[in-house]
């Protein structure tokens, strides 16, 4: 029998409740194909720091290391919030977890079903059928990651710096992920920069027409500046499938394309790694694209949405389900078709809890 075998990091907030609606939904999945789940539980974040003095224990490392890939919920909250910044919750555990399985891709779907448009602060009309685009971010490069310095000058002024660096290799499997996403969707990459500013936008923009040239000549090629970029994705989300970009602009970008899609609530995540797992797929961390809601936690009335949709990511990209993500991606779409809404999705239509609607997800699987 086929064991699935993947690190669970529930978190804090609503974090731990979205995640017992996701393990739900997976065990229901699964189990109905013959697939046994094996996952370890740990913790990170806030609650780390109560228990063990850390974000991201070693023993929580250590779960994550034995397992195939890890499905997160989320960290932080005010509880934490006076800590200093370098041992606060997201900084303290996400950033470390990404360095120390070399997570260098950033999936974001950025999904409104048609039935939820009311949900994005675009106008109806501009998004009559929902949206559907994804977001590839490179997430172990560019500027956050280059060499920083602050340093006083000779006439007293102060001096900070931060360098944008990228290897053309880097730039390269981050296109891999871009063309490995187009080909299952309609072909096209949009890849966005600053060409005409910046030097590692040069070598991004070459890069990327040589190879796709060289690699995937089926593929039909775009390329945008990123102030343009985030004007269009404000504008027509839509004329945008695949975007491929690097760390900071995709940053901005996906959060600009989460807001576009509405609800939070809805909007999952995966970060790929360079190492594959012993299936033959890419070690992965999953997690919706919000934080830990700390005004809803603890009332068992957050979306589950977003975490059973990273779930059902897990199985796409770390298992090679792809059969089993959609089966559970088109239940979660028939459910909110059917009126089945928590309180951030309902616009007038009567609420449901966490629960009843992992449920709802369930019985439509
Ligand atoms: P947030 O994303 O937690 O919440 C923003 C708004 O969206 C809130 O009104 C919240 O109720 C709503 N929301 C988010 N997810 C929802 C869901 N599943 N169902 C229903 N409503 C939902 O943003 P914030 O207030 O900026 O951050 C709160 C805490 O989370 C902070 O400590 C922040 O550092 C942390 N955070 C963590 C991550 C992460 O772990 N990856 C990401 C973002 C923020």
């Amino acid at each position: 029998m086929l064991t699935l075998k993947f690190a669970v990091l529930p978190g804090d907030g609503i974090g731990p409740e979205v995640m017992a609606a996701a393990l739900d939904v997976l065990k229901t999945t699964t189990s109905a194909a013959g697939i046994d789940l094996d996952y370890q539980q740990a913790d990170v974040g806030g609650i780390a720091i109560d228990n063990q003095g850390s974000a991201l224990p070693d023993s929580t490392v250590e779960v994550c290391e034995a397992g195939d890939a890890i499905l997160f919920g989320s960290v932080g909250g005010p509880k934490w919030e006076s800590l200093p910044p370098a041992e606060q919750p997201e900084r303290a555990a996400l950033l470390p977890i990404r360095k120390h399985f070399s997570l260098f891709a950033n999936l974001r779907p950025g999904l409104l079903f048609k039935e939820l448009t009311d949900a994005s602060p675009l106008k109806t009309e501009r998004i009559p059928d929902g949206i559907d685009i994804v977001c590839v971010r490179e997430l172990t490069g560019g500027i956050y990651f280059g060499p920083k310095n602050t340093r006083e000058l000779e006439d007293g002024d102060i001096e900070a710096s931060d360098t944008m660096v990228y290897k053309k290799s880097e730039i390269e499997r981050i296109l891999d992920v871009a063309i490995a996403s187009a080909k299952s969707r309609s072909g096209k990459i949009c890849s966005v920069d600053k060409a005409n500013v910046l030097t590692t936008s040069v070598l991004w923009r070459k890069t990327a027409t040589e190879y796709l040239a060289a690699k995937a000549p089926d593929i039909e090629l775009s390329h945008m500046y990123v102030d343009n970029a985030a004007m269009q994705m404000a504008r027509d989300p839509n004329q945008f499938d695949v975007v491929v970009t690097e760390n900071m602009f995709g940053d901005i970008l996906s959060d600009e394309m989460g807001i576009v899609c509405g609800s939070l609530g809805m909007l999952s995540s995966a970060s790929l790694g360079t190492q594959n797992n012993q299936h033959g797929h890419p070690f992965g961390l999953y997690e919706p694209s919000g934080g830990t809601a700390p005004d809803i936690a603890g009332q068992g009335i957050a979306n589950p949405c977003a975490q059973i949709l990273s779930g059902a990511l897990m199985l796409r990209y770390s298992f090679g389900l792809n059969e089993l993500a959609e089966k559970i991606e088109n239940a979660v779409r028939k459910a909110v078709k059917d009126d089945c809404r928590t309180g951030d999705i309902a616009f007038g239509k009567p609420s449901m809890t966490t629960s009843e609607m992992a449920q709802a997800i369930m019985d439509r699987l």
